[in-house]
This record gives structure tokens, sequence and C-alpha cells, in this order.
């Protein structure tokens, strides 16, 4: 409820259309005491629509759905991840909860890359948006835009349908990114024996590295616990953590510690 109050204050309004708490990547992070500041910010008039950020859907759509108070659901959803949770997101669909994708770029969009420059000539931003609007299930997204050029494309990609062309340069695009970009399937949960939250680690490397947000993914990393801070992955002879979607772990990690550590 500070948070709220913060924000209200600083986005000088007296309520939010929809309030999301962020980063909601498994059910132990809903408890029954969020839920009732939701339901309390909702009665006091603060908030309009009670909702939900994940990267996660498969792991909390039982807890959302259970709990029966969720009415907006942010999620991550891009061409390299495909089908994954195309049956969470349904069945959210199907109980009234209003689906938002992000991350709808992936690494398709300028902001950071070092070949990004070299990824929006072949088109790939405007097949990124074309490829999660075509998804009937989703009322919107949340493609972010810096400059008018963006802002053009994105009304490109609403007006134009998504072609046979769109999902070759995809295709392309998915190879060259497959060792850089985590999917965010969270099948490598658990498999580091120093602990170290694999998909959480590499994301925030990729607020760095595709999102033009460094400062984001230090602030992220930073807020790990300081023990995990500490591991080097450089210090492994081997890594313990097998990526079934061609995820370069090790190195994406060195990366992540050198950048951010
Ligand atoms: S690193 Fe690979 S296995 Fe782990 S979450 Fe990312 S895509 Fe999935
Ligand atoms: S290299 Fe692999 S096993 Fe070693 S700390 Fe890093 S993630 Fe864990």
């Amino acid at each position: 409820m500070t948070h709220l109050e913060t924000s209200l204050r600083e986005l000088r309004t007296d309520h939010l259309d929809i309030w999301y708490m962020h980063a909601r990547d498994n059910a132990a992070a809903i408890p029954d005491e969020l839920v009732a500041a939701w339901e309390n910010a909702k009665k006091q008039g603060k908030i309009r629509a009670i909702g939900i950020s994940t990267h996660n859907p498969n792991a909390i759509v039982d807890r959302v759905l259970e709990t029966g108070k969720f009415e907006a659901l942010l999620s991550t959803y891009n061409f390299t991840v495909g089908t994954n949770s195309d049956a969470a997101f349904k069945r959210l669909s199907d109980a009234g909860v209003g689906l938002v994708a992000m991350k709808v770029m992936a690494p398709a969009r300028p902001g950071g890359a070092s070949n990004a420059q070299q990824m929006k000539n072949t088109g790939g931003p405007l097949a990124a948006l074309k490829w999660a609007i075509k998804n009937p299930l989703f009322a919107t997204t949340i493609p972010s835009m810096v400059d008018m050029e963006m802002l053009d494309e994105n009304f490109r990609a609403m007006s134009e349908p998504y072609a046979a062309q769109d999902a070759k340069i995809l295709a392309v695009l998915n190879e060259q990114v497959r060792p850089l970009y985590c999917r965010m399937c969270y099948q490598c949960s658990g498999q580091c024996p120093k602990g170290v939250p694999v998909p959480d680690a590499i994301r925030y490397l990729s607020y760095a590295d595709f999102y033009g947000q460094f400062a984001l993914g230090r602030e992220h990393f930073m807020a790990l616990p300081q023990e995990v801070r500490d591991v080097r992955c450089g210090d492994c002879s081997s890594c313990a953590v097998r990526c079934p979607n061609g995820v370069h772990v090790a190195e994406r990690l060195i990366r992540a510690q050198e950048l951010c550590a």
C-alpha cells in the first residue's frame, strides 16, 4: 500500500486504472495478504482493476484463477516463447482475465544489442509485433517505443497482416538469438548447485542487452541475495545447467556478472 501511495503521488493522480504487481513468477509470490491489499485499494477507489504481471504464466495460472480476484494479467509473450503458455492464456481469458503482452519485441527492437541495427533493418521489430497481436486472446501489448519511427512501426503492425515473409524473418531472428535470449520457460530453475536463479539473472541481462535498460537490469541484479551476487560462473569448470532452448547459460551469466555485480 505504501508503494501504491508513492505511485499515486508521483503520477499526480488519485487512482490507477490497473495496479499491477510485477514479476509474480510463482504461486508463493501471491500470498493472501497481497490479494487483500489489492482488494482494499479497489474498495478505497485507488485502483480500478486488479492486475498482476509475470514471466511464468504457467506457474501462477492456478493461483490466479483460485483467487478469482484478478482482472488483468501482463505476461511475457513473444515469438521466441511460441506456444509454451497458450493453454494458460486460454484458461485465463475464459475466466475473464484481460491479457496484456509484454516483451513482445523479444530481442527484435533496437535498444542495446550490438547487432540491434542489423535486426531492425531486417524488419524484425515489425514482424515481432505483428506476431504478438495476431493472438486474439491478448487485448493489447506494451511494445515500448522511444521515438516517432517506432510509433510509426507500431501503427504499421496494427494495420498490416502477419504474412509469410514475417514468419521467415522471425525464424531467422530466432536462430540468431538462440544462444543469447532466454525464452523464460523456467525448465532450468533450481539446476544451479550454487543457487543462481538462472532465468531471472539472464533476464536481467536482457534488459541491458536487448531493451536498452541497463540501469533496470542492474537494479534487479543488485536486489539478488549477496551470496548469489558473489557467485562467479567463470569459477565452474563446467556448467550444471542445461538449456533445452540452446541458451549458452554460463556465457550469459558471466556477462551478467561482469556487467552488473
Ligand atoms: S535459460 Fe533456457 S531453460 Fe532456462 S529459462 Fe531460459 S530458455 Fe528456459
Ligand atoms: S556456471 Fe552454471 S553451475 Fe556454475 S554457478 Fe554458473 S549457472 Fe551455476
